[in-house]
């Protein structure tokens, strides 16, 4: 047994843990292990669901979408469950490209028993009988996990014509990413398996209407998948009741930056975003806080008392996304900071679009300029920031050209980054 590295999860072990509660305490490699610690029972309760009774119990449970956007699960499951066409499909993301994003890693290498039973769940609910589970290049322990359980699965009958005697078939298909960060768009990630460029596609029609290969298609993250086995192991009251009412449920925090205990923690929504960062062992000289990303916002050390959840975060002006905080110290130069976000943006652009292709190398030009010149006389080169920023914002195509700026502008506006 290769358990995962104990750093990554300093709650490990925790008896409250809903989400992790088997990672860095079971065989990951071990089918046995998983059923013994509570595995395919999520999955028996579906089968005497029900397909329509298990969306019923996700829509019931206030499930939300864990990959940054927050849709709610149970209306993407029945939108897709009700679609004429055939054949369905079954896409989970584990291109987990964000900066500082973390969880579905972890998720993948220490509990991936979990994402195969999850997978089996939603496709049963939604008729689809292929799944792809879409992998981020750079995790080959992710690969090889992922890899393991599905062929113990398979031979075990759990994947495969008829499960459990229950006449559902389904089986997951791995297809790896290959580095790009915006192959994680879910249509340039259906554009890639397709076999042509990662390139986002028009939204609507959305995938539940057309997806994979022009058929309806539910995409899912790995953290959201997992959490449908708690929604059906406690019924969707006892889960609805953890967290707030808008946002419910657990939820995994990526810890980094300046704090000693980095790592994967799983707190119920609504905790602070001060309690988190006490957790993780944060230093006095905090600076900033960057909150869901490159794609996310700063915010300062008074406002620590954010809650974490979706609706306390966009309350405040900023965003929880995929659960990253990334901690700063004041030994950080934050212009140097601000360009390595621009650089990133930049890098990554797929160039489909006028808007982002040329935004994000006008932004990256502004912030070296001032980098280049310490500080001095930035005002010229803010205004043009904020220009750009708002023409990405408005008129790219993706979410990564509508948040290139977001990050920047909220150094700007809450730190005052270049006063
Ligand atoms: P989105 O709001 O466009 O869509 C969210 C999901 O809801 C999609 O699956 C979409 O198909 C579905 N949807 C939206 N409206 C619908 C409707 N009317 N009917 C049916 N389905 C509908 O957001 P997005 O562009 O998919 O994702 C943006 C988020 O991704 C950001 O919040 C960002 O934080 C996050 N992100 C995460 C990572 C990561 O590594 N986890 C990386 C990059 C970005
Ligand atoms: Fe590509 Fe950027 Fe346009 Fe998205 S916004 S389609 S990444 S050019």
């Amino acid at each position: 047994a290769e358990p995962p590295p104990a750093a990554a999860v300093p709650q490990a072990g925790d008896p409250a843990l809903t989400l992790l509660r088997r990672v860095g305490t079971t065989d990951p490699a071990s089918l046995d292990d998983y059923r013994a610690n509570g595995g395919y029972a999520a999955l028996r309760r579906a089968f005497a669901l029900g397909p329509a009774g298990v969306i019923r119990e996700v829509t019931d449970s206030g499930l939300l979408g864990r990959g940054g956007a927050a849709f709610p699960t149970g209306r993407k499951w029945q939108a897709t469950a009700s679609q004429p066409d055939h054949p369905h499909y079954l896409v989970c993301n584990a291109d987990e490209s964000e900066p500082g994003t973390f969880k579905d890693r972890v998720l993948m290498e220490g509990d991936p028993y979990a994402l195969v039973e999850a997978m089996t769940i939603a496709a049963y609910a939604t008729g689809a009988h292929r799944g792809y589970l879409y992998l981020r290049g750079e995790y080959p322990r992710a690969l090889h996990r992922m890899e393991h359980a599905i062929g113990r699965a398979r031979a075990r009958g759990l994947l495969g014509d008829d499960i459990l005697g229950q006449g559902h078939s389904f089986d997951i298909e791995i297809r790896r990413g290959a580095g790009a960060y915006i192959c994680g768009e879910e249509t340039a990630l259906f554009n890639s398996i397709e076999g042509h460029r990662g390139e986002p596609r028009s939204k609507p029609p959305f995938p539940v209407e057309k997806g994979l290969f022009g058929k309806p298609t539910v995409e899912n993250n790995v953290e959201t998948l997992v959490n449908v086995l708690p929604v059906l192991t406690m019924g969707a009251p006892a889960y609805a009741a953890i967290g707030t009412e808008r946002s419910t449920g657990p939820k995994l925090f990526c810890v980094s930056g300046s704090v000693a205990r980095p790592g994967v923690y799983e707190l119920p929504f609504g905790a602070t975003l001060g309690e988190l960062l006490t957790l993780a062992g944060v230093r006095d000289n905090l600076r900033a806080v960057l909150l869901g990303g490159a794609a996310g916002g700063f915010v300062r050390p008074d406002e620590l008392d954010i809650p974490l959840t979706f609706e306390g975060t966009r309350e405040a002006g900023t965003t929880l996304g995929s659960g990253v905080v990334m901690a700063f110290d004041d030994t950080v130069p934050l212009p140097r900071l601000l360009l390595r976000i621009a650089e990133f943006f930049r890098d990554e652009s797929c160039g489909q679009c006028v808007p982002c292709r040329v935004g994000t190398v006008r932004q990256e030009e502004a912030l070296h300029r001032i980098v280049e010149r310490t500080g001095a006389d930035a005002a010229g080169d803010v205004a043009l920031l904020r220009e750009v920023g708002r023409a990405m914002r408005d008129a790219s195509i993706c979410g990564l050209g509508q948040t290139a700026w977001n990050a920047v502008e909220s150094a700007i506006d809450r730190l005052g980054a270049y006063e």
